[in-house]
């Protein structure tokens, strides 16, 4: 859906329909090599294969004695212990095959002799004279190993393009021996701060100036959802210079632009990127906090280029790029980062827009608000399991940021409520988990 009329203002799950859409028609640029160790959180550009079985050999998964599990059938049950077999022993490093009534001493992650078809742990026998032991316990066939392939057979695919690494994912890489592995760029995401009003972080503000936090949130939630942060200078509300920032802006994969998009006489983005030919799928949401959000794309102005003499100057391919213009109230940024730029980065970065994890939670007090808006509330989670509870903080609005920093979570108020009693379950959205 391609909306092009001005003021398209979408209920909360229209618009997070529209960006899904959108990030689906999305593709990631290039490809680079990078070695396993640098590689957590990055999204895979080639698959990524078992090189052989997983386990390569039937592993003993415990201390104790590979036994056939038929000679404890009858317990106390007397073995007589013929060899030891440690991690990293060939089985062939056995003096001989076993023989009914014979078992052999093993260690955890050793291979387990063909005989044998349990490991007894160490903890359930007790060591006889001339080299016998009584086992105490009985075994199942096939306990205490983990059978050859079991996990994964040879050139299964483990993790297809477009996966993005965790810690155990880049254990299993190593697993199969990939020292290095092919990932897709980070995209690069520039962050425009806009207004009058803010200053960077290094600077003294005046007595009526706010220094900028917006680009320093967003570049860290842009390095968590997998894209690179490329902080432009501070646009004042003046449509020259916004323009020229916005210029800029658009020469990178995304951009980011925060505040100027209310209603004000002076917030003039939305405006200005009218001159870059932008087209805007929505130029708000029914949402708290917020509502101003504007998503389009737009065209990335043409870098002049000196012309060689003797060559022809080729056309200029038109490249078109997706922007945001995100409320400039801290946690109005922080919030529509996480509803709405989330899936749009993460498809530029290679993987699939990861959906929003909701949880279920028994409210503590009573809320009342007013209908009409999807309400994201800062609210603490706490508890344990079957007893998880949700509170929201009393947080003086969406310019309050030492109240949302308190909050592990949000509580959702959907838009037709106004009134939800303590005891009812509500659905939170847990943030920060991008590693899925
Ligand atoms: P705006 O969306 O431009 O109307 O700004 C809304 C509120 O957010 C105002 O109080 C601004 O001072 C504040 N604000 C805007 N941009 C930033 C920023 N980069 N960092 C911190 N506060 C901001
Ligand atoms: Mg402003």
């Amino acid at each position: 859906m391609k909306l092009s009329s001005h003021e398209q203002v979408l209920s909360f799950c229209q618009a997070r329909q529209v960006v899904e859409n959108q990030a689906r028609r999305l593709k990631p640029a290039a490809t680079e090599k990078v070695s396993l160790n640098r590689s957590l959180a990055r999204f895979l550009a080639s698959p990524i294969r078992a090189d052989r079985d997983f386990p390569p050999f039937p592993r003993a998964t415990r201390d104790g004695f590979a036994v056939r599990s038929a000679d404890l059938a009858v317990i106390p049950a007397r073995l007589k212990i013929v060899g030891e077999i440690k991690a990293g022993a060939a089985p062939e490093s056995m003096p001989r095959r076993l023989l009914p009534g014979e078992a052999v001493a093993i260690m955890t992650g050793a291979p387990v002799p063909m005989e044998t078809d349990a490991v007894l742990m160490q903890e359930h026998t007790r060591p006889c004279h001339d080299g016998l032991i009584e086992a105490l316990q009985q075994v199942a066939a096939g306990e205490n190993i983990v059978p050859r392939g079991a996990e994964a057979g040879e050139s299964q695919l483990l993790f297809d393009v477009g996966t993005r690494l965790t810690p155990t994912g880049i254990a299993v890489a190593a697993s199969a021996g990939y020292a290095t592995v092919t990932v897709f760029r980070r995209p690069q995401v520039a962050v425009l701060a806009t207004g009058d009003e803010i200053v960077p972080v290094h600077t003294f503000p005046g007595p009526c100036q706010i220094r900028d936090s917006n680009l320093h949130s967003l570049a860290a939630q842009i390095e968590l959802a997998g894209g690179e942060a490329v902080p432009l200078p501070i646009a004042p509300d003046h449509p020259r210079e916004l323009r020229e920032l916005i210029a800029m802006a658009l020469q990178h994969d995304l951009a980011l632009l925060s505040g100027g998009v209310s209603m004000g006489k002076y917030d003039l983005v939305e405006d200005v990127l009218k001159e870059f030919k932008a087209e805007f799928y929505f130029t708000g949401a029914r949402i708290q906090p917020g509502r101003p959000i504007v998503f389009g794309e737009a065209e990335a102005p043409v870098k002049r280029q000196r012309k060689r003499s003797g060559t022809a100057r080729e056309p200029a391919e038109v490249r078109r790029v997706p922007f945001f213009g995100l409320p400039g109230n801290p946690v109005s940024t922080l919030v529509t980062f996480e509803l709405f730029v989330a899936p749009v980065l993460r498809a530029l970065a290679g993987g699939e827009p990861a959906p929003l994890l909701f949880a279920s939670a028994r409210l503590k007090t009573e809320l009342r608000t007013p209908t009409g808006l999807t309400r994201f509330l800062p609210a603490k989670l706490s508890g344990g399991p079957g007893s998880i509870e949700v509170e929201y903080l009393n947080s003086r609005g969406s310019g309050d940021l030492v109240c949302a920093s308190c909050a592990n979570c949000y509580l959702v108020v959907p838009d037709d409520r106004e009134r939800i009693n303590a005891g009812e379950a509500v659905s939170v959205l847990i943030f920060g988990t991008e590693l899925r």
